[in-house]
């Protein structure tokens, strides 16, 4: 049977080049509001830090009605540190719809994204959005995006892609440059002619691969996942398959059972071939289980979960003002919080160690465990965190290898120089290197892990705040050897209140201060280029006294994203203003201690 009222489609698209803009308009024009219904948050990115960082990291559901079908939208993430949940997603749709800024092109977060779905043969409907900004420039986005597809080895059919011009700010998509445009329905006319409706047995074996877990206080664990095969139903007797383990098969009932509409889960009575499904009411349910009828369960193979390589201690606060700005200090607090985020998290590992006080986490990279310890600080936990290490392995004859990451670089021709150094003292092999658009250069490296530690702040302030830096884990190789880095500098850390200041002091050039705001440290560190950090005393009394003032620089601090970059002059003007003049000697100490 082929399902003709079911799309299944995921969206790609580069930072900031409108995703949840066209989603939202999907969602209107499709009428899945009622009229009366404003949509008042953005449709796509529901974590606070997804919005900040302006990254998506856990894939999300929406679905929309046109003209009697239903069209399934999965976001995906564009960071390649949440590289195994894309995988995952690729594989319950038929087709991907790439969205593009018409005026800035391609970008290598996009890129990542498309080689993975041309991997898996997709079809794919590239989106040139914004289309009403004065610069666009569609036609030579088009060239770029072609480039892209030819570069990633892409099959003739997929080079025949369909184009769409939209404005999803203005809610409307034409076909041809020239056309007059009305509304988003040839978006919606092309998903449903070029992307292929789900096909299957709806009286076969049932089977339902988990793709993604969901967590509800309420209702616990909800997997989520596409119908691959027969029906499923409320009350139906399962066996759910265990990807790797079938001791850990396991029967169930089926007690409730939904399907996405809009932004909502419905509850249904039973669903079939190509619909995605919600399941809740089995508490251990897993990403990559098959649900399967118990005549002859056989599981859907299954994308295997991108392991950890990086790793960094969870400490419990021991200050004597731990408990002043949140509200779980504890070592029961921050364990409990730590393995309830196993629920929801698969590459995320969590070990214990010899101490109570401490908890080994291990992640994707270095994004992947600052987005969990910003979540959580904001949640009002209080920890402290050691510096990220990278976790090795052991080949057969045990010869040491260490995670190997790809890096895409774009910077201003004129820092490319600093840029390329930099990279070859921590152990970059530049891989290739072109002229982009507008006076930029595209620079690739294969670059250890380690090597990237702490990087970006100072990959900032060398490019004066407009490089792009994007990697992507590329895999395990032969360990590269000791990193010997020149002493350039420090990157320093205190706290203005809500905000952490964070600044790199060059030794050579000490005019730049790089300002970050949004995470939060416990107590203040330097980090020297060395790679070692040292405590300092900025400490959380200063921090309290701060926080009470709450100056207005927290306040601009606060407003500075993106970051920016200020001269030395206008960064210690940002900092000594007169509520932060207590902390000079902290500062004075620092300095110090810094240019030293
Ligand atoms: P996302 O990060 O891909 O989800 O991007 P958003 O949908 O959040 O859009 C990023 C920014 O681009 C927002 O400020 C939007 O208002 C703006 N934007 C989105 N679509 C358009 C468009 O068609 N035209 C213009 N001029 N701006 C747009």
């Amino acid at each position: 049977m082929k399902r003709e009222d079911i799309r299944n489609i995921a969206i790609i698209a580069h930072v900031d080049h409108g995703k949840t803009t066209l989603v939202d308009e999907l969602l209107k024009q499709s009428g899945t509001f009622r009229s009366n219904q404003v949509v008042q948050d953005r449709v796509m990115d529901s974590n606070d830090i997804e919005r900040e960082r302006g990254i998506t990291i856990l894939a999300k559901n929406t679905a929309v009605f046109y003209n009697g079908a239903k069209i399934n939208i999965i976001d995906t993430p564009g960071h390649a540190d949440f590289g195994g949940e894309v995988e995952r997603v690729l594989k319950m749709v038929n087709g991907v719809i790439l969205v593009v800024d018409a005026f800035e092109g391609a970008m290598p977060q996009t890129k990542f994204v498309l080689r993975k779905a041309l991997d898996l043969d997709l079809p794919v409907i590239v989106c040139i959005n914004k289309i009403d900004r004065p610069e666009a420039r569609p036609q030579e986005v088009i060239d770029e995006v072609l480039e892209l597809f030819i570069d990633l080895d892409a099959s003739e059919e997929q080079l025949d892609s369909p184009f769409i011009y939209a404005s999803a700010k203005k809610g409307v998509a034409v076909l041809e440059m020239g056309d007059t445009p009305e509304s988003m329905q040839p978006l919606f006319e092309t998903i449903i002619n070029y992307i292929p409706a789900p096909e299957g047995d709806p009286d076969a074996n049932t089977q339902v691969l988990i793709s993604t877990i969901d967590y509800n206080e309420y209702v616990g664990r909800i997997g989520v996942g596409k119908v691959d095969n027969g029906t499923i139903k409320v009350n139906q007797e399962v066996v759910l398959v265990n990807a790797h383990d079938p001791n850990k098969n396991q029967k169930v009932k089926i007690s409730k059972l939904y399907e996405f509409e809009g932004l909502k889960k419905v509850e249904v009575n039973e669903a079939t071939i190509g619909a995605i499904v919600a399941i809740s009411g089995i508490p251990d349910i897993h990403i990559g289980d098959t649900i399967c009828s118990p005549e002859n369960p056989e599981p859907i193979p299954f994308q295997k979960i991108s392991e950890p390589t990086i790793a960094m201690d969870f400490i419990v606060n021991d200050s004597p003002f731990a408990g002043q700005e949140g509200k779980y200090v504890t070592s029961r607090h921050l364990r409990d919080r730590l393995f309830k985020e196993l629920n929801t998290d698969v590459s995320l590992r969590v070990e214990e160690t010899e101490t109570t006080e401490s908890y080994k986490v291990s992640g994707r990279g270095e994004l992947h465990l600052s987005v969990l310890i910003e979540n959580m600080r904001r949640e009002g936990y209080e920890f402290a965190v050691s510096k990220a290490e990278v976790l090795y392995k052991y080949d057969e004859k045990g010869k040491k290898l260490e995670p190997i990451e790809r890096a895409y670089i774009d910077v201003p021709d004129e820092f490319s120089g600093t840029v390329i150094e930099k990279l070859s003292q921590r152990k970059g092999e530049l891989q290739g290197m072109a002229n982009g658009s507008g006076g930029y250069t595209r620079l690739e490296f294969l670059i250890p892990a380690r090597g990237l530690i702490g990087y970006r702040g100072e990959f900032m302030t060398d490019t004066k705040g407009n490089g792009i830096l994007n990697t992507i884990f590329d895999g395990y190789g032969p360990y590269k050897g000791d990193i010997q880095y020149r002493k350039q500098g420090s990157l320093i850390a205190f706290e203005t209140g809500e905000a952490i200041t964070y600044g790199l002091f060059n030794a050579q050039e000490r005019g730049t201060l790089f300002i970050s705001p949004g995470e939060k440290v416990y107590s203040g560190m330097i980090v020297g280029q060395n790679g070692k950090s040292e405590d300092i005393e900025v400490n959380v009394c200063k921090r309290k006294q701060l926080t009470n003032t709450r100056s207005s620089s927290s306040d601009e601090a606060l407003r500075l994203t993106p970051p920016r970059i200020l001269s030395l002059e206008q960064a210690l003007e940002f900092i000594e203003t007169d509520e932060l003049l207590e902390v000079t000697p902290t500062n004075l100490r620092m300095r110090k201690k810094i240019l030293d």
